[in-house]
């Protein structure tokens, strides 16, 4: 598999603007807008940070992935995910499957951005979600 970066980490937050007022008010970062991703029910907003970026998560719904995440960890954001860059995702995901490994998505599916993604089950991980992102 060509893993070629860090692409970016996914910081599951209660409040998005609460949020950015921290990460570009206090850090300098600069977001490059925020998108619905409606299949995941989340509000994302990324931020370039060198040669990777940082990903805030705002859950849209009381029962969203990210509102589940936030309750789990005690009512806190925290990081969700890691995601790494792979230049194929079909080949990435039949690495992992072909491994014996187990993927909790076997097609790819939309990413903010126009991403192409696919997780990869936090068993097989380590207990970290770990997203494969293809960017053209
Ligand atoms: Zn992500």
């Amino acid at each position: 598999m060509n893993l070629t970066r860090v692409d970016h980490v996914g910081i599951a937050v209660e409040n998005l603007d609460e949020a950015l007022k921290f990460y570009e008010g206090v850090l300098g970062l600069k977001s490059t807008g925020k998108e619905v991703v409606e299949e995941q029910k989340v509000t994302v907003a990324f931020l370039p940070c060198g040669d990777s970026e940082l990903e805030l998560l705002e859950s849209t719904t009381p029962d969203g992935p990210i509102a589940r995440f936030i309750e789990k960890n005690g009512g806190r954001g925290g990081i969700q995910h890691v995601a790494v860059r792979v230049d194929n995702i079909e080949a990435a995901i039949k690495e992992v499957m072909d491994a014996g490994h187990r993927m909790l998505d076997e097609k790819p599916r939309y990413g903010a951005g126009g991403a192409r993604i696919a997780f990869v089950h936090p068993k097989t991980t380590g207990g970290v979600l770990l997203e494969l992102t293809e960017r053209k």
